[in-house]
C-alpha cells in the first residue's frame, strides 16, 4: 500500500493499493496500453504509468528503479480480493506523507517513506500492535 503523493494524485484516493509481481510472472495478454512516463521527485528515476488510452483506467506501473518488477492498480483486478493480502506479503509505504484519518491495519511493516535506501538497504519498519489512525499519536 503506497501512501505518497503521486500515489494519492493517481488514484484520486487516500492510498494506492498495489500487488507487485516479478516482471517474469506478468503478461499482458490483450490490448496495448498508452504509457505516461513520470519523474520520481524523491529519486528523479522514471515511474512508467500504463493505462488504457479508451477509459483512461490506469493498469500498471514499471520502474527504472526497480526494473525486474510490475506494480499493479489493484483496484483493476476482475476480482480485487483474488489474492490475499496480510502482515506477511504486504507493507504500507510513505506514512509520513499519508492522509490524516487513514487506518493502518495492526502487525504489518509500515516505512515512513520507502521500504530500502536508495542502495537496497533495508530499512527498519515501524509496527503497529493495534490499528494507527494517520495524524494521531
Ligand atoms: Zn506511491
Amino acid at each position: 500500500m503506497c501512501h505518497c503523493k503521486f500515489c494519492q494524485r493517481a488514484t484520486g484516493s487516500a492510498y494506492l493499493v498495489e500487488p507487485v509481481f516479478e516482471a517474469s510472472d506478468f503478461a499482458l495478454t490483450r490490448g496495448k496500453p498508452k504509457q505516461y512516463i513520470h519523474v520520481s521527485e524523491g529519486s528523479g528515476k522514471e515511474v512508467h504509468i500504463h493505462f488504457c488510452d479508451n477509459c483512461g483506467t490506469k493498469l500498471f506501473l514499471t520502474f527504472e528503479r526497480f526494473a525486474d518488477v510490475v506494480g499493479v492498480y489493484g483496484g483493476t483486478f476482475d476480482d480485487p480480493n483474488w489474492l490475499e493480502i496480510g502482515p506477511e506479503n504486504s507493507k504500507h509505504i510513505f506514512l509520513g506523507v499519508a492522509q490524516k484519518g487513514t487506518v493502518i491495519p495492526p502487525h504489518v511493516n509500515t516505512f515512513i517513506e520507502h521500504a530500502t535506501e536508495s542502495d537496497g538497504t533495508p530499512i527498519t519498519p515501524t509496527v503497529f500492535d493495534r490499528p494507527h489512525i494517520i495524524g494521531t499519536k
